[in-house]
């Protein structure tokens, strides 16, 4: 059973000719909606603002409100703040919340959270790249507060996530592993990048990477680490601009790999995490990409035939 989510007040949240904009969610929900998997996103509740702060420094959030409520603008070259982004924000972190509680109360056992503004740049105190707050850490601090410990998060984005590193690379219970464009924005990411506690794993991948280095990547390097980490929960940054045809930028992964990503995911959390997963949309700004590439994933996440390492493995090599 799947629970999706969605935030409604997304739309609120958009600046002309910006890529990262309320059309995005819209093609995720109608490609969803033109497929068989049979689910309608629900709203959920505002992210409370005590998980907020255990993420954002509380002056962060309180000069995020005051740049709304002024009017909004640019905050840095990328990331744009209007009059509504800040009930955006709130209700983009309080759709991951509510996928960790529908999952850990057993309700589903896959979450998906397809919000906006996504979150993984965001730092403790500093917005960039198109996020305000950080989504997936506020996700990480909910789950925290239900009594699961030991947490990964899987980030497939093409961009390196940032602010999620930073949130926990001191953390020995949370495992943060990435595959990303590098060299390329953020500009963080690097292999080196391993967290105080070995807990941080990067695989930069250089432009043109395909799906064979991709899957390789997550099959070869972070399931072994992440098998030794052995997380009670998968949180997973959901981007899909590492799709070949996304117009920010230059991997060549195919909907047909993130088809396989969600299968090992699924697999991962069967291993480790009774099952369970929550994600949260990150990027992905070609729409159709993204609609198809999200609904690959879901079709994995709904299938109740589980699918073993070893279809992972013949896949992955045969890509
Ligand atoms: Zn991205």
């Amino acid at each position: 059973m799947i629970a999706l989510l969605a935030n409604p007040a997304q739309i609120g949240h958009q600046a002309e000719g910006h890529p990262e904009r309320p059309e995005r969610v819209a093609a995720v929900i109608e490609a969803i909606a033109k497929s068989d998997i049979g689910l309608v996103p629900e709203p959920a509740p505002d992210a409370p603002e005590t998980l907020i702060h255990r993420v954002h420094d509380p002056s962060y959030v309180r000069m995020l409100d005051r740049a709304a409520s002024s009017g909004g603008g640019y905050l840095d070259p990328d990331t744009y703040i209007t009059p509504l982004s800040m009930v955006a924000a709130r209700s983009a972190a309080g759709a991951v919340v509510e996928g960790v509680q529908r999952v850990l109360d057993g309700k589903a056992k896959h979450a998906l959270a397809v919000v906006r503004p996504p979150g993984h740049h965001a730092e403790h105190a500093k917005a960039m790249g198109f996020c305000l707050l950080n989504n997936i850490a506020v996700g990480v601090v909910a789950a925290r507060d239900r009594g699961i410990r030991r947490i990964a998060v899987l980030d497939f984005d093409v961009h390196h996530g940032n602010g999620t590193q930073h949130s926990f690379e001191s953390d020995a219970e949370v495992f943060y592993a990435s595959t990303h464009q590098y060299p390329f924005y953020p500009g963080t990411g690097g292999a080196g990048e391993r967290g105080t506690h070995g807990n941080v794993l990067n695989v930069p991948l250089p432009a043109g990477t395909s799906d064979r280095a991709f899957l390789g990547a997550w099959e070869k390097k972070i399931g072994p680490s992440l098998d030794a980490f052995k997380p009670e929960l998968l949180l997973v940054s959901a981007g899909f601009d590492a799709h070949e045809d996304d117009p920010l930028a230059g991997l060549d992964v195919t909907t047909d790999a993130y088809r396989e990503l969600a299968r090992m995911i699924k697999g991962w959390s069967i291993a480790h995490g009774d099952g369970r997963s929550v994600w949260a949309l990150e990027g992905g700004y070609n729409l159709h990409a993204l609609g198809d590439s999200v609904v690959a994933c879901l079709e994995v996440l709904r299938d109740s035939a589980t699918e073993g390492s070893r279809r992972v493995d013949s896949e992955a090599d045969r890509g």
